[in-house]
C-alpha cells in the first residue's frame, strides 16, 4: 500500500513525499479513503500511530475541493488540551502548504482579539479546545452552522476532563448533515453513547 493508491490528490501527495514519509502507517491506509468518501468513523487509535495525518490529509482535499468563498467556517477539529490543538495546526500548515486554507487555532491562554480577527478574515478550519470554542460562541463571534465536518480527536481524554457535555452541544450546533470522525484510544460507555448519538452508519477502525 503507498500513499498514491489512496485517493488523494497529487498537490498533497507531494507534500507527504516532502514531509519524508515512504508509507502510510495502518490507520492511514484504513481511514484516508472512507474520510474522502465523506463517511463517517470512528478510529480506535492511541498518540503516535500516524493518527493526526489519517484526518488532517482527506480533510485538506476535501476543503480544497468543495471550496466557497463563504466566510463561515467549514470545518471543526476538536481537541482536549492546547498543546494537541496546536500540533495539529502545525500538521494542517505542513500538509497542506500547496493548499490555500485558512485556519484559526482557537485555545485558552492566547489573546482572543487576535483570534477574532482571524475569524473575520474568514477560515476553512477550526481547530479548537472545547472551552475557547464555548466561549467565542457564546460571545457571538463564531459561526458554526456552517461547518459540515467535524472531528472528534482524543474522545477519552475529553471524557477524563469532563469536556462531554461542552462537546454534546456544540454538535447541537453544527448542521445535522455533516460528516463527523470520532478518534479515541478506547471507547469506554460514555465514548460509545456521544458516538451512537452524533456519527451515522459510521465506519470503525481499530489498529
Ligand atoms: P500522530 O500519531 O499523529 O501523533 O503521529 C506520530 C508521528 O508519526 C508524528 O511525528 C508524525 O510526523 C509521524 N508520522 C505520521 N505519519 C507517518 C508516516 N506515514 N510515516 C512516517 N511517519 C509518520
Amino acid at each position: 500500500m503507498s500513499f498514491a493508491d489512496l485517493g488523494l490528490s497529487d498537490e498533497l501527495l507531494r507534500a507527504v513525499e516532502e514531509s519524508g514519509y515512504t508509507e502510510p502507517t495502518p490507520i492511514q491506509a484504513q481511514a484516508i479513503p472512507p474520510v474522502l468518501m465523506m463517511k463517517d468513523l470512528i478510529g480506535i487509535a492511541q498518540t503516535g500511530t500516524g493518527k493526526t495525518a489519517s484526518f488532517v490529509l482527506p480533510m485538506i482535499d476535501i476543503l480544497a475541493h468543495g471550496r466557497t468563498r463563504a466566510r463561515m467556517p467549514r470545518s471543526l477539529i476538536l481537541e482536549p488540551t492546547r498543546e494537541l490543538a496546536a500540533q495539529v495546526a502545525e500538521n494542517f500548515e505542513k500538509y497542506g502548504k500547496y493548499h490555500k486554507l485558512n485556519m484559526a487555532l482557537l485555545i485558552g491562554g492566547v489573546n482572543m482579539s487576535d483570534q477574532i480577527a482571524a475569524l473575520e478574515k474568514g477560515v476553512d478550519v477550526l481547530i479548537a479546545t472545547p472551552g475557547r470554542l464555548m466561549d467565542l460562541f457564546g460571545r457571538g463571534k463564531i459561526m458554526l452552522n456552517g461547518c459540515s465536518l467535524l472531528v472528534i480527536d482524543e474522545a477519552d481524554r475529553m471524557l477524563d476532563m469532563g469536556f462531554i457535555p461542552d462537546i454534546e452541544e456544540i454538535c447541537t450546533k453544527l448542521p445535522a448533515q455533516r460528516q463527523t470522525l470520532l478518534f479515541s484510544a478506547t471507547m469506554p460507555a460514555p465514548i460509545k453513547k456521544l458516538a451512537d448519538k452524533f456519527l451515522t452508519n459510521p465506519k470503525q477502525i481499530e489498529v
